[in-house]
């Protein structure tokens, strides 16, 4: 049984003060992860500190052209905000792939960012894990690991990120706006979250005393040649074994700029600077596609349940280029794959 005390952070500033006070306390805003890590004795926080009530609820057009994202803002209210459904449509379509309708009109952006691995093992007390208590060995090396990583894994953890909306973020370059006690900062995307290493414990570079304020998207935001394809074992309300966010500019069928993003996969949305710099230049076709996922999934190892994610994430990546090439993204309210 835990029993955490209660504050509701009046402002962001407050909000910084409480958790410096109390660096056991955890923020709480739409609680649809914490919560769950709590009924099951993973996350036992001295203090919930209540941000639901602070002013990050807006989305914002930024001098620079692009949008700025309170933290607040619910991931319904984003998926259907008019700016990014016409504007950031990869961004739409990933978080619609997510969760249930319940659950993203809780969810909030920060918190989305902040939530932490499905592996069944890091939930269950019982078993060893390396991310809920450093140095006590991994269960799913060796255990049941079908939903695992295949990329960026460590000898410590193979557990993947669960979001779909953080690998359109991803492809999108965003920022991530932060604030604590030193004052501001931005992380940009990559650099957000970790890789497991040996310190599996660590999901992203945010201090344990920051607050993220923001998310900031750049005015470029592909949006004639875009997919979110996602590879689950339901057709809702599961996480992807394999999802790839490809935003692509493209000149008479030549690609001028190439990105694509894996979900489902590793411990952080994978992008291949290599992968990507074959596309550039290159006719947009099949070949092309195919060159790109090799070079992603050369360096992949599977550990046996899902070793066959390696072959799921190459078919996975031609589609999901071809899609975008064809201006026919994923539908992700008719899931038939396209
Ligand atoms: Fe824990 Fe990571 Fe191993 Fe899962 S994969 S049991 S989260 S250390």
């Amino acid at each position: 049984m835990i029993n955490p005390e209660y504050a509701r952070a009046s402002s962001v500033a407050d909000a910084v003060n409480l958790k410096v006070a109390g660096p056991d306390a955890k923020f709480i805003a739409g609680g649809t992860n914490l919560v769950d890590l709590m009924k099951m004795l993973v996350e036992q926080p001295t203090k919930l500190i209540d941000i639901s009530r602070l002013p990050l609820d807006k989305v914002e057009e930024t001098a620079g052209g692009g949008l700025r994202v309170g933290a607040l803002v619910r991931n319904t209210d984003l998926a259907y905000h008019p700016l990014v459904e016409t504007r950031y449509p990869v961004l739409s379509s990933a978080i619609m792939a997510g969760a249930s309708q319940q659950l993203r009109n809780m969810a909030s952006v920060g918190g989305n960012l902040l939530q932490r691995t499905r592996c069944a093992y890091f939930y269950d007390i019982a078993t060893t894990c390396n991310k809920r208590e450093p140095s006590s060995g991994c269960a799913a090396i060796g255990g049941l690991n079908r939903t695992h990583a295949i990329l960026g894994t460590s000898d410590a953890c193979i557990a993947v990120h669960p979001s779909d909306m953080c690998v359109a973020l991803a492809v999108l370059e965003a920022m991530v706006h932060v604030t604590g006690p030193g004052g501001e900062r931005v992380i940009a995307f990559a650099d957000f979250h970790r890789l497991p290493g040996d310190t599996p414990q660590q999901d992203t570079n945010l201090k344990p005393d920051e607050l993220i304020v923001a998310v900031e998207l750049p005015p470029n935001g592909f949006p004639a040649n875009y997919t979110y394809l996602k590879i689950r074992d339901r057709l809702s309300y599961a996480f992807a074994l394999v999802s790839v966010a490809v935003a692509l500019d493209l000149d008479h069928g030549t690609i001028r700029n190439g990105r694509f993003a894996l979900g489902g996969v590793a411990h952080k949305p994978w992008r291949n600077a290599e992968a990507e710099a074959a596309l550039s230049g290159q006719a947009a076709s099949e070949a092309t596609f195919a060159k790109a996922a090799d070079i992603v999934l050369r360096e992949a190892k599977g550990f046996g349940h899902n070793t066959f994610k390696i072959d799921l994430a190459r078919r996975a990546i031609v589609r999901g280029l071809s899609q975008a090439a064809r201006g026919t993204p994923q539908s992700q309210s008719n899931k038939k794959i396209a």
